[in-house]
Protein backbone atom coordinates (compact mmCIF):
# COMPACT_ATOMS: atom_id res chain seq x y z
CA UNK A 1 0.00 0.00 0.00
CA UNK A 2 0.81 3.69 -0.57
CA UNK A 3 0.13 6.61 1.14
CA UNK A 4 0.61 10.63 0.40
CA UNK A 5 -0.08 12.47 3.72
CA UNK A 6 0.38 15.80 4.93
CA UNK A 7 0.30 14.91 8.68
CA UNK A 8 3.44 13.70 10.50
CA UNK A 9 4.06 9.90 9.86
CA UNK A 10 3.54 7.31 12.85
CA UNK A 11 6.05 4.86 12.66
CA UNK A 12 4.65 2.86 15.65
CA UNK A 13 1.47 2.73 13.90
CA UNK A 14 2.21 1.93 10.43
CA UNK A 15 4.29 -0.88 11.83
CA UNK A 16 1.32 -2.27 13.87
CA UNK A 17 -0.43 -2.17 10.43
CA UNK A 18 1.78 -4.51 8.43
CA UNK A 19 1.83 -7.21 11.37
CA UNK A 20 1.41 -10.52 9.86
CA UNK A 21 1.14 -14.15 11.80
CA UNK A 22 3.04 -15.68 8.83
CA UNK A 23 5.86 -12.93 9.00
CA UNK A 24 9.43 -13.54 10.17
CA UNK A 25 11.15 -10.55 9.58
CA UNK A 26 10.58 -6.97 9.22
CA UNK A 27 12.79 -4.32 7.79
CA UNK A 28 11.63 -0.09 7.90
CA UNK A 29 13.69 2.24 6.15
CA UNK A 30 13.10 5.94 7.89
CA UNK A 31 13.78 8.62 5.51
CA UNK A 32 14.63 11.98 8.10
CA UNK A 33 15.14 15.48 7.20
CA UNK A 34 18.41 16.70 7.65
CA UNK A 35 20.42 20.13 8.59
CA UNK A 36 22.49 19.95 5.42
CA UNK A 37 22.88 19.36 1.98
CA UNK A 38 25.30 19.40 -0.42
CA UNK A 39 27.21 21.48 2.83
CA UNK A 40 25.06 23.88 2.88
CA UNK A 41 22.61 24.32 6.06
CA UNK A 42 18.96 23.38 5.69
CA UNK A 43 16.44 24.85 8.28
CA UNK A 44 13.91 22.83 6.65
CA UNK A 45 12.19 21.17 3.68
CA UNK A 46 8.85 21.64 1.57
CA UNK A 47 7.93 18.64 -0.69
CA UNK A 48 4.93 19.25 -3.32
CA UNK A 49 3.58 16.33 -5.72
CA UNK A 50 1.37 15.89 -8.42
CA UNK A 51 -1.02 14.11 -6.12
CA UNK A 52 -2.34 12.05 -8.25
CA UNK A 53 0.14 11.05 -10.26
CA UNK A 54 2.15 10.46 -7.49
CA UNK A 55 -0.45 8.52 -5.87
CA UNK A 56 -0.88 6.50 -9.18
CA UNK A 57 3.10 5.79 -9.57
CA UNK A 58 3.16 4.90 -6.10
CA UNK A 59 1.21 2.06 -6.40
CA UNK A 60 2.69 0.46 -9.10
CA UNK A 61 5.85 0.26 -7.31
CA UNK A 62 4.40 -1.27 -4.34
CA UNK A 63 2.47 -3.71 -6.39
CA UNK A 64 5.85 -4.61 -9.22
CA UNK A 65 7.68 -4.93 -5.61
CA UNK A 66 5.26 -7.53 -3.76
CA UNK A 67 4.92 -8.98 -7.01
CA UNK A 68 8.64 -9.40 -7.66
CA UNK A 69 8.97 -10.91 -4.06
CA UNK A 70 5.98 -12.79 -3.83
CA UNK A 71 5.25 -13.24 0.17
CA UNK A 72 6.46 -9.74 0.73
CA UNK A 73 3.88 -7.05 1.89
CA UNK A 74 4.86 -3.40 1.16
CA UNK A 75 3.82 -0.42 3.15
CA UNK A 76 5.05 3.59 1.97
CA UNK A 77 4.39 6.61 3.64
CA UNK A 78 5.82 9.89 1.91
CA UNK A 79 5.20 13.12 3.03
CA UNK A 80 4.56 16.52 1.38
CA UNK A 81 4.02 19.83 2.74
CA UNK A 82 6.61 21.68 5.16
CA UNK A 83 8.59 19.76 7.20
CA UNK A 84 11.24 20.57 9.92
CA UNK A 85 14.81 18.98 10.60
CA UNK A 86 14.37 15.44 12.35
CA UNK A 87 11.02 14.71 11.27
CA UNK A 88 10.24 11.24 8.98
CA UNK A 89 9.60 12.45 5.40
CA UNK A 90 9.28 9.11 3.62
CA UNK A 91 8.56 5.61 5.92
CA UNK A 92 8.53 2.46 3.78
CA UNK A 93 7.97 -1.14 5.66
CA UNK A 94 8.05 -4.41 4.34
CA UNK A 95 7.00 -7.87 6.05
CA UNK A 96 8.00 -11.05 4.71
CA UNK A 97 8.38 -14.73 6.16
CA UNK A 98 12.04 -14.58 5.61
CA UNK A 99 14.39 -11.85 6.10
CA UNK A 100 16.36 -11.64 2.54
CA UNK A 101 13.29 -11.44 1.01
CA UNK A 102 12.22 -8.29 3.12
CA UNK A 103 15.51 -6.81 3.04
CA UNK A 104 15.87 -6.72 -0.74
CA UNK A 105 12.10 -5.39 -1.00
CA UNK A 106 12.53 -2.80 0.87
CA UNK A 107 15.84 -1.81 -0.62
CA UNK A 108 14.58 -2.10 -4.03
CA UNK A 109 11.08 0.05 -3.06
CA UNK A 110 13.31 3.01 -1.68
CA UNK A 111 15.41 3.20 -4.98
CA UNK A 112 12.33 3.14 -7.34
CA UNK A 113 10.57 5.66 -4.76
CA UNK A 114 13.34 7.78 -5.16
CA UNK A 115 13.35 7.21 -9.18
CA UNK A 116 10.04 7.12 -9.92
CA UNK A 117 7.73 9.52 -7.35
CA UNK A 118 6.74 12.53 -8.99
CA UNK A 119 7.47 14.72 -5.48
CA UNK A 120 9.91 17.73 -5.50
CA UNK A 121 11.92 18.83 -2.76
CA UNK A 122 12.69 22.40 -1.80
CA UNK A 123 15.38 23.49 0.70
CA UNK A 124 14.76 26.65 2.46
CA UNK A 125 18.97 27.97 4.08
CA UNK A 126 19.13 29.76 7.74
CA UNK A 127 19.73 32.62 5.18
CA UNK A 128 16.28 33.22 4.19
CA UNK A 129 17.49 31.74 0.81
CA UNK A 130 15.66 28.70 -0.67
CA UNK A 131 15.67 26.40 -4.17
CA UNK A 132 14.74 23.29 -5.52
CA UNK A 133 16.72 20.06 -5.29
CA UNK A 134 17.77 18.62 -8.48
CA UNK A 135 15.45 21.17 -10.50
CA UNK A 136 18.45 24.05 -11.47
CA UNK A 137 21.25 22.94 -14.29
CA UNK A 138 23.81 23.36 -11.54
CA UNK A 139 22.06 21.27 -9.08
CA UNK A 140 21.66 18.38 -12.01
CA UNK A 141 25.35 19.37 -13.11
CA UNK A 142 26.27 18.20 -9.03
CA UNK A 143 24.98 14.29 -9.86
CA UNK A 144 26.22 11.81 -11.58
CA UNK A 145 27.01 11.95 -15.07
CA UNK A 146 27.25 9.00 -17.59
CA UNK A 147 29.89 10.87 -19.16
CA UNK A 148 31.85 10.52 -16.18
CA UNK A 149 31.00 7.24 -15.43
CA UNK A 150 32.48 5.97 -19.13
CA UNK A 151 35.26 8.29 -19.15
CA UNK A 152 37.83 5.88 -18.83
CA UNK A 153 36.80 3.48 -21.42
CA UNK A 154 35.62 6.51 -24.12
CA UNK A 155 39.27 7.47 -24.01
CA UNK A 156 40.25 4.46 -26.11
CA UNK A 157 40.09 5.32 -29.73
CA UNK A 158 38.47 2.26 -30.35
CA UNK A 159 35.53 2.95 -28.42
CA UNK A 160 34.98 6.99 -28.41
CA UNK A 161 31.87 8.83 -27.94
CA UNK A 162 31.10 6.84 -30.87
CA UNK A 163 31.58 3.61 -29.84
CA UNK A 164 29.35 4.50 -26.38
CA UNK A 165 26.53 5.77 -28.22
CA UNK A 166 26.34 1.89 -29.79
CA UNK A 167 26.58 -0.01 -26.63
CA UNK A 168 23.60 2.55 -25.11
CA UNK A 169 21.52 1.59 -28.05
CA UNK A 170 22.12 -2.27 -27.86
CA UNK A 171 20.16 -4.87 -26.30
CA UNK A 172 21.71 -7.60 -24.93
CA UNK A 173 20.01 -11.07 -23.25
CA UNK A 174 22.12 -13.06 -20.80
CA UNK A 175 20.76 -16.53 -20.39
CA UNK A 176 22.08 -18.08 -17.34
CA UNK A 177 23.18 -15.81 -13.98
CA UNK A 178 25.79 -18.27 -12.55
CA UNK A 179 29.37 -18.49 -12.34
CA UNK A 180 29.45 -17.33 -16.64
CA UNK A 181 26.73 -15.17 -16.22
CA UNK A 182 27.58 -12.70 -12.91
CA UNK A 183 31.07 -11.42 -14.26
CA UNK A 184 29.70 -10.99 -17.85
CA UNK A 185 26.79 -9.07 -16.21
CA UNK A 186 29.17 -7.19 -14.40
CA UNK A 187 31.00 -6.04 -17.71
CA UNK A 188 28.27 -5.35 -19.58
CA UNK A 189 26.32 -2.93 -17.24
CA UNK A 190 29.99 -1.55 -16.50
CA UNK A 191 30.48 -1.08 -20.01
CA UNK A 192 26.85 0.81 -20.54
CA UNK A 193 25.05 -1.52 -22.76
CA UNK A 194 21.93 0.20 -22.64
CA UNK A 195 19.35 -2.42 -22.40
CA UNK A 196 20.81 -5.60 -20.25
CA UNK A 197 17.97 -8.65 -19.69
CA UNK A 198 19.35 -11.18 -17.19
CA UNK A 199 17.28 -14.42 -17.44
CA UNK A 200 17.69 -17.29 -14.34
CA UNK A 201 14.91 -19.61 -12.85
CA UNK A 202 17.01 -20.15 -9.95
CA UNK A 203 17.24 -18.56 -6.55
CA UNK A 204 20.68 -18.11 -5.08
CA UNK A 205 22.21 -20.89 -2.83
CA UNK A 206 24.67 -21.10 -0.33
CA UNK A 207 27.78 -23.36 -2.80
CA UNK A 208 26.92 -20.23 -5.48
CA UNK A 209 28.50 -17.64 -3.90
CA UNK A 210 31.81 -18.45 -4.28
CA UNK A 211 31.87 -18.15 -8.08
CA UNK A 212 28.67 -16.25 -8.56
CA UNK A 213 30.49 -12.57 -7.90
CA UNK A 214 27.44 -10.27 -7.73
CA UNK A 215 25.41 -12.50 -4.76
CA UNK A 216 25.92 -12.10 -0.86
CA UNK A 217 24.56 -14.37 1.62
CA UNK A 218 21.72 -11.39 2.14
CA UNK A 219 20.36 -12.76 -1.25
CA UNK A 220 20.09 -16.27 -0.30
CA UNK A 221 17.07 -18.14 -1.28
CA UNK A 222 16.34 -14.51 -3.63
CA UNK A 223 15.69 -14.84 -7.39
CA UNK A 224 19.48 -14.64 -9.26
CA UNK A 225 17.52 -12.54 -12.36
CA UNK A 226 16.26 -10.61 -8.91
CA UNK A 227 19.32 -9.67 -6.85
CA UNK A 228 21.81 -9.35 -9.89
CA UNK A 229 19.56 -6.66 -11.37
CA UNK A 230 19.31 -4.73 -7.94
CA UNK A 231 23.06 -5.81 -7.46
CA UNK A 232 23.82 -3.87 -11.15
CA UNK A 233 21.63 -1.08 -10.08
CA UNK A 234 24.04 0.03 -7.63
CA UNK A 235 26.75 -0.12 -9.72
CA UNK A 236 25.57 1.94 -12.92
CA UNK A 237 22.40 4.12 -12.98
CA UNK A 238 22.37 4.86 -16.53
CA UNK A 239 21.00 1.62 -18.16
CA UNK A 240 18.08 -0.08 -18.52
CA UNK A 241 17.78 -3.65 -16.56
CA UNK A 242 15.16 -6.26 -17.00
CA UNK A 243 14.49 -9.64 -14.59
CA UNK A 244 13.67 -12.20 -16.19
CA UNK A 245 12.72 -14.87 -13.62
CA UNK A 246 11.72 -18.28 -16.12
CA UNK A 247 13.41 -21.35 -17.92
CA UNK A 248 14.39 -20.89 -21.50
CA UNK A 249 12.10 -23.18 -23.37
CA UNK A 250 11.38 -24.35 -27.11
CA UNK A 251 7.99 -22.05 -26.96
CA UNK A 252 9.65 -18.82 -25.19
CA UNK A 253 13.14 -18.72 -27.16
CA UNK A 254 12.31 -17.26 -30.34
CA UNK A 255 10.30 -14.62 -28.84
CA UNK A 256 13.00 -14.03 -26.09
CA UNK A 257 16.07 -13.97 -28.53
CA UNK A 258 14.06 -11.74 -31.14
CA UNK A 259 15.41 -8.03 -31.67
CA UNK A 260 18.59 -8.65 -29.45
CA UNK A 261 22.32 -7.21 -30.44
CA UNK A 262 23.92 -10.21 -28.73
CA UNK A 263 22.79 -13.16 -26.90
CA UNK A 264 24.96 -14.78 -23.89
CA UNK A 265 24.50 -18.25 -23.59
CA UNK A 266 25.84 -18.53 -20.19
CA UNK A 267 24.08 -21.97 -18.69
CA UNK A 268 25.24 -25.13 -17.88
CA UNK A 269 23.08 -28.14 -19.61
CA UNK A 270 22.98 -29.08 -23.27
CA UNK A 271 19.73 -29.10 -23.98
CA UNK A 272 19.11 -25.12 -22.87
CA UNK A 273 22.09 -24.23 -24.59
CA UNK A 274 20.81 -26.05 -28.24
CA UNK A 275 17.67 -24.17 -27.75
CA UNK A 276 18.90 -20.87 -27.30
CA UNK A 277 21.56 -21.26 -30.20
CA UNK A 278 18.99 -22.94 -32.62
CA UNK A 279 16.76 -19.74 -31.34
CA UNK A 280 19.77 -17.48 -32.01
CA UNK A 281 20.91 -19.05 -35.58
CA UNK A 282 17.10 -18.73 -36.84
CA UNK A 283 16.88 -15.26 -35.79
CA UNK A 284 20.33 -14.14 -37.44
CA UNK A 285 20.87 -13.26 -33.66
CA UNK A 286 25.06 -13.45 -32.66
CA UNK A 287 25.64 -15.95 -29.50
CA UNK A 288 28.33 -15.82 -27.55
CA UNK A 289 28.21 -19.32 -25.84
CA UNK A 290 31.30 -20.85 -23.22
CA UNK A 291 31.15 -23.97 -20.73
CA UNK A 292 33.51 -24.82 -18.42
CA UNK A 293 34.54 -28.38 -17.33
CA UNK A 294 36.87 -28.08 -14.20
CA UNK A 295 39.99 -25.81 -15.01
CA UNK A 296 39.30 -26.17 -18.44
CA UNK A 297 36.94 -23.78 -20.61
CA UNK A 298 35.70 -23.19 -24.39
CA UNK A 299 34.35 -20.24 -26.15
CA UNK A 300 32.52 -20.24 -28.92
CA UNK A 301 31.09 -17.08 -31.10
CA UNK A 302 28.13 -18.05 -33.59
CA UNK A 303 27.53 -15.90 -36.33
CA UNK A 304 25.24 -16.88 -38.75
CA UNK A 305 27.33 -17.82 -42.19
CA UNK A 306 30.38 -17.66 -40.31
CA UNK A 307 32.25 -21.05 -39.46
CA UNK A 308 30.55 -24.32 -37.97
CA UNK A 309 27.43 -24.22 -35.99
CA UNK A 310 26.89 -25.94 -32.26
CA UNK A 311 25.47 -28.74 -34.07
CA UNK A 312 28.86 -29.29 -36.67
CA UNK A 313 30.74 -28.82 -33.50
CA UNK A 314 28.83 -31.37 -31.30
CA UNK A 315 27.84 -34.11 -33.93
CA UNK A 316 31.45 -36.12 -34.07
CA UNK A 317 31.63 -36.35 -30.32
CA UNK A 318 29.84 -39.17 -28.47
CA UNK A 319 26.87 -39.41 -26.54
CA UNK A 320 29.09 -40.33 -23.51
CA UNK A 321 31.51 -37.25 -23.69
CA UNK A 322 28.31 -34.86 -23.71
CA UNK A 323 26.65 -36.42 -20.28
CA UNK A 324 30.22 -36.42 -18.94
CA UNK A 325 30.72 -33.03 -19.79
CA UNK A 326 27.00 -31.95 -18.62
CA UNK A 327 27.39 -33.25 -15.18
CA UNK A 328 30.26 -32.04 -14.58
CA UNK A 329 29.09 -28.23 -15.70
CA UNK A 330 25.67 -28.72 -13.84
CA UNK A 331 26.82 -30.43 -10.28
CA UNK A 332 30.17 -31.51 -10.51
CA UNK A 333 34.01 -29.37 -9.61
CA UNK A 334 34.56 -26.61 -11.01
CA UNK A 335 37.61 -24.03 -10.36
CA UNK A 336 36.05 -20.40 -9.47
CA UNK A 337 38.73 -18.61 -11.58
CA UNK A 338 37.53 -20.97 -14.56
CA UNK A 339 34.29 -19.61 -14.86
CA UNK A 340 34.86 -16.05 -13.64
CA UNK A 341 37.64 -15.93 -17.18
CA UNK A 342 35.44 -17.10 -19.12
CA UNK A 343 31.98 -15.31 -18.37
CA UNK A 344 34.56 -11.95 -18.73
CA UNK A 345 35.94 -13.36 -21.70
CA UNK A 346 32.21 -13.79 -23.04
CA UNK A 347 31.49 -10.23 -21.99
CA UNK A 348 34.05 -8.81 -23.67
CA UNK A 349 33.27 -10.77 -27.02
CA UNK A 350 29.87 -9.25 -27.00
CA UNK A 351 31.09 -6.09 -26.58
CA UNK A 352 33.74 -6.12 -29.16
CA UNK A 353 30.81 -7.51 -31.41
CA UNK A 354 28.30 -4.81 -30.92
CA UNK A 355 31.20 -1.88 -31.12
CA UNK A 356 32.24 -3.76 -34.67
CA UNK A 357 35.44 -4.70 -33.11
CA UNK A 358 36.07 -8.46 -33.59
CA UNK A 359 37.81 -10.08 -36.37
CA UNK A 360 36.05 -12.57 -38.44
CA UNK A 361 38.09 -15.16 -37.67
CA UNK A 362 36.74 -15.11 -33.70
CA UNK A 363 33.67 -16.05 -35.13
CA UNK A 364 34.80 -19.35 -36.98
CA UNK A 365 36.58 -20.37 -34.49
CA UNK A 366 36.82 -22.48 -31.17
CA UNK A 367 39.24 -21.08 -28.50
CA UNK A 368 40.39 -23.66 -25.65
CA UNK A 369 41.65 -21.71 -22.32
CA UNK A 370 43.18 -23.99 -19.75
CA UNK A 371 43.82 -22.11 -16.71
CA UNK A 372 46.80 -24.89 -15.75
CA UNK A 373 49.28 -23.92 -18.08
CA UNK A 374 47.44 -20.07 -18.99
CA UNK A 375 47.31 -21.30 -22.28
CA UNK A 376 44.50 -20.24 -25.37
CA UNK A 377 44.24 -22.31 -28.09
CA UNK A 378 41.92 -21.75 -31.02
CA UNK A 379 41.17 -24.40 -33.53
CA UNK A 380 39.05 -24.16 -36.64
CA UNK A 381 35.40 -24.35 -36.24
CA UNK A 382 34.30 -25.23 -40.16
CA UNK A 383 31.16 -25.67 -41.78
CA UNK A 384 29.83 -29.65 -42.11
CA UNK A 385 28.83 -30.31 -45.18
CA UNK A 386 26.27 -32.35 -44.04
CA UNK A 387 25.20 -30.83 -40.78
CA UNK A 388 21.42 -30.99 -40.56
CA UNK A 389 21.34 -26.66 -39.55
CA UNK A 390 23.70 -24.99 -41.01
CA UNK A 391 25.28 -27.33 -43.83
CA UNK A 392 23.03 -25.52 -46.32
CA UNK A 393 23.78 -23.90 -49.50
CA UNK A 394 25.79 -20.69 -48.89
CA UNK A 395 22.91 -17.97 -49.64
CA UNK A 396 21.37 -17.12 -46.46
CA UNK A 397 17.97 -16.83 -47.44
CA UNK A 398 18.25 -20.33 -48.40
CA UNK A 399 19.41 -21.20 -45.42
CA UNK A 400 17.01 -19.02 -43.28
CA UNK A 401 14.16 -21.01 -45.03
CA UNK A 402 15.87 -24.59 -44.74
CA UNK A 403 15.90 -23.72 -40.97
CA UNK A 404 12.28 -23.51 -40.46
CA UNK A 405 11.01 -26.31 -42.67
CA UNK A 406 13.62 -28.64 -40.51
CA UNK A 407 11.28 -30.01 -37.58
CA UNK A 408 12.80 -28.89 -33.77
CA UNK A 409 14.84 -31.89 -32.60
CA UNK A 410 13.61 -31.10 -28.69
CA UNK A 411 10.26 -31.29 -28.31
CA UNK A 412 7.54 -29.86 -25.40
CA UNK A 413 5.37 -32.90 -23.68
CA UNK A 414 2.40 -30.13 -24.70
CA UNK A 415 3.69 -30.49 -28.42
CA UNK A 416 3.72 -34.05 -27.98
CA UNK A 417 -0.08 -34.57 -29.09
CA UNK A 418 0.39 -32.52 -32.57
CA UNK A 419 2.40 -35.15 -33.64
CA UNK A 420 -0.29 -37.61 -34.31
CA UNK A 421 0.31 -41.30 -33.92
CA UNK A 422 3.85 -41.69 -31.75
CA UNK A 423 5.87 -43.95 -30.09
CA UNK A 424 7.68 -42.80 -26.49
CA UNK A 425 10.56 -44.82 -25.68
CA UNK A 426 12.53 -44.25 -22.43
CA UNK A 427 16.05 -44.76 -22.32
CA UNK A 428 17.89 -46.49 -19.70
CA UNK A 429 21.23 -46.32 -18.14
CA UNK A 430 22.43 -49.38 -16.31
CA UNK A 431 21.14 -49.82 -13.22
CA UNK A 432 17.93 -47.57 -13.81
CA UNK A 433 14.60 -49.13 -13.51
CA UNK A 434 11.50 -47.36 -14.83
CA UNK A 435 8.11 -47.52 -12.81
CA UNK A 436 5.97 -48.91 -15.13
CA UNK A 437 2.78 -47.84 -13.14
CA UNK A 438 3.91 -43.94 -13.90
CA UNK A 439 5.27 -44.33 -17.70
CA UNK A 440 2.55 -43.48 -20.41
CA UNK A 441 0.78 -46.55 -22.08
CA UNK A 442 2.63 -48.41 -24.87
CA UNK A 443 6.17 -46.90 -23.62
CA UNK A 444 8.57 -48.89 -24.55
CA UNK A 445 12.39 -49.36 -22.17
CA UNK A 446 15.11 -50.10 -23.89
CA UNK A 447 18.86 -49.81 -23.03
CA UNK A 448 20.52 -46.16 -23.31
CA UNK A 449 23.00 -48.00 -25.72
CA UNK A 450 21.36 -49.59 -28.14
CA UNK A 451 21.02 -47.92 -31.31
CA UNK A 452 20.69 -50.34 -33.43
CA UNK A 453 17.44 -50.91 -31.97
CA UNK A 454 15.96 -46.84 -32.23
CA UNK A 455 17.42 -47.28 -36.29
CA UNK A 456 14.74 -50.27 -36.17
CA UNK A 457 11.97 -48.87 -34.40
CA UNK A 458 12.11 -45.48 -36.66
CA UNK A 459 11.56 -47.80 -39.52
CA UNK A 460 8.21 -48.81 -38.32
CA UNK A 461 6.91 -44.80 -37.07
CA UNK A 462 7.40 -41.52 -35.43
CA UNK A 463 9.22 -42.11 -32.45
CA UNK A 464 10.18 -40.18 -29.25
CA UNK A 465 12.85 -40.50 -27.22
CA UNK A 466 13.38 -39.54 -23.26
CA UNK A 467 15.35 -40.49 -20.33
CA UNK A 468 16.13 -39.09 -17.12
CA UNK A 469 17.94 -36.33 -17.53
CA UNK A 470 16.65 -35.07 -20.86
CA UNK A 471 20.64 -35.13 -22.15
CA UNK A 472 20.88 -38.87 -23.32
CA UNK A 473 18.10 -38.57 -25.46
CA UNK A 474 18.18 -35.36 -27.01
CA UNK A 475 21.99 -36.44 -28.28
CA UNK A 476 20.55 -39.55 -29.22
CA UNK A 477 18.31 -38.05 -31.63
CA UNK A 478 20.91 -35.43 -33.07
CA UNK A 479 22.93 -38.63 -34.03
CA UNK A 480 19.97 -40.22 -35.79
CA UNK A 481 19.15 -36.70 -37.19
CA UNK A 482 22.53 -36.27 -38.34
CA UNK A 483 22.21 -40.10 -40.23
CA UNK A 484 19.21 -38.35 -42.18
CA UNK A 485 16.64 -39.77 -40.29
CA UNK A 486 13.94 -37.16 -39.63
CA UNK A 487 11.22 -39.21 -37.53
CA UNK A 488 12.96 -39.10 -34.51
CA UNK A 489 12.58 -35.88 -31.68
CA UNK A 490 13.09 -35.75 -27.97
CA UNK A 491 11.24 -35.16 -24.66
CA UNK A 492 12.73 -31.22 -24.16
CA UNK A 493 12.32 -31.92 -19.37
CA UNK A 494 13.64 -35.56 -19.30
CA UNK A 495 11.47 -37.59 -17.50
CA UNK A 496 12.63 -37.89 -13.94
CA UNK A 497 9.32 -38.38 -12.63
CA UNK A 498 9.15 -41.91 -14.15
CA UNK A 499 12.81 -42.91 -13.94
CA UNK A 500 13.97 -42.61 -10.29
CA UNK A 501 17.27 -42.17 -9.50
CA UNK A 502 19.39 -45.49 -9.10
CA UNK A 503 21.04 -44.37 -5.87
CA UNK A 504 19.49 -41.62 -3.33
CA UNK A 505 18.21 -38.60 -4.47
CA UNK A 506 18.73 -36.38 -7.59
CA UNK A 507 21.52 -34.10 -6.87
ZN1 LIG B 1 26.10 -26.80 -38.47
Amino acid sequence: MFELTELFIDSAALRARLARPHAGACVVFEGWVRNHHLGQPVRELHYEAFDVMAQLEGNAIVAEIEQRFSGCTVLCSHRTGALRIGELAVWIGVVSAHRAAAFQACRQTIEEIKRRLPVWKKEFHPNGAAEWVNCTTEAAARGPQPADYYARQTSLPEIGDEGQSKLGRARVLIVGIGGLGCPAALYLAGAGVGQLALMDSGKVELSNLPRQILFTTDDLGISKADAAVSALRARNPFIQLESLNAELTVQNARALVAGRTVVLDCTDNFATRFILHDACFSAGVTLVQAAVHRFEGTLDIFRRGDGGCLHCLRQDRSIADLDAAAVNCSGGAVFGPAVGTLGVMQASEALKTILGQSTDEMFRRTHLVNLIDCSVLSIARDRNPACPVCGQPEEKSSTASAITASPPVILDPTDLAALGSVRLIALLDPGETADPARLPAGTLCIPAGDIAQLRELIEEGCIVLTCRHGLRSAAVTRLLRAEGRANIYALAAGSRSIIPPPHGPDP
